[in-house]
């Protein structure tokens, strides 16, 4: 148990400036880490033990990034699922979603422990209730589970694979269902954590080895790590430097490296000034080790 982490600060990692970095995920498999910027239309990959770091340029926005156990990522661009080959920096579009919806996106995204990729959508204007919640199948089937989604972003599944948490932004709140490992289906919404508002606005999450939840705090400048049997808060760790905390993942050889990746897009001249750091990625050592994320196995 962390004796107390509202000590803990983080500390910005490499140059690898992003106007909205988002989605960092660990690939346990080659031991490295990918996050896209989605306003930048790149995604990065870096491996801190061979000290790889690599940007890959999009003509589009990409949205989220997710490892696949066959080889190659799993992305989303626009409103498509795209598989993406590191070696050819080839795409191949697996599927789409909201053909009518032009003003629509995908946003964050995740697999489940079935290696199902989940990916929200939201409208570029935050029109309320506009994306939906996806799963992806592994036969490449697109399911929706989720309607009148306003920023769908935060997902993430238990340790026991039985339930599912996910976040609407505007909500500040964490909702969970219950999951079914062999349907991927949801039932039995019920919100398990309500968030002050002056901590900034829920964004990206993940889930320690304890089952505790890490949120990224947009605008609060934090990482807080909450109880979601208790909602409850158990502290934070801070980011110093940039306000705008996009997301976290575990990573490292022991999953006890918390990856957090930050955005300076929308910042005033005066705004980064005070935020130097915003963009940048950044690691904290924690004292729990994170679960692996899964990895899309179609
Ligand atoms: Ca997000």
């Amino acid at each position: 148990m962390l004796a107390n982490i509202r000590e803990s600060k983080a500390k910005p990692i490499g140059n690898f400036s992003a106007k909205m970095g988002e989605s960092p995920c660990w690939d346990t498999s080659c031991n490295s880490l990918y996050w896209v910027d989605i306003d930048g239309k790149k995604i990065f990959l870096y491996n801190p033990q061979k000290n790889i770091c690599k940007e890959y340029l999009f003509d589009n926005e990409v949205e989220c990034v997710v490892p696949r156990s066959k080889g190659g990522v799993m992305l989303t661009i626009g409103r498509s699922v795209v598989l993406f080959d590191f070696s050819t920096k080839k795409l191949k579009i697996l599927g789409s979603v909201e053909p009518s919806k032009k003003n629509n996106r995908f946003n964050d995204g995740k697999c489940d422990p079935a290696g199902r990729f989940w990916a929200g959508t939201i409208h570029r204007k935050e029109l309320p209730k506009a994306g939906s919640l996806y799963c992806i199948d592994t036969d490449y089937s697109i399911r929706k589970m989720i309607e009148g989604v306003t920023v769908s972003n935060g997902l993430t599944w238990s340790k026991d694979k039985k339930t599912f948490y996910f976040i609407d932004s505007p909500t500040y709140s964490v909702v969970a269902y219950e999951y079914n490992v062999e349907t991927g289906n949801i039932r039995n919404k019920r919100k398990v954590i309500e968030i002050n508002p002056v901590l900034g606005i829920p964004d990206g999450m993940t889930i320690d080895s304890e089952g505790m939840l890490w949120i990224a705090m947009f605008g609060g400048g934090k990482v807080s790590r909450w109880d979601p049997a208790k909602g409850k808060s158990l502290g934070f760790i801070e980011i110093p430097g940039a306000m705008q905390v996009t997301s976290c993942c575990f990573g490292g050889s022991d999953m006890k490296d918390l990856y957090i990746t930050t955005a300076s897009a929308g910042l005033t001249n005066t705004q980064l000034q005070n935020q130097p750091y915003a963009g940048l990625l950044f690691k904290a050592r924690i004292g729990i080790a994170g679960l692996p994320l899964w990895q899309f196995t179609g």
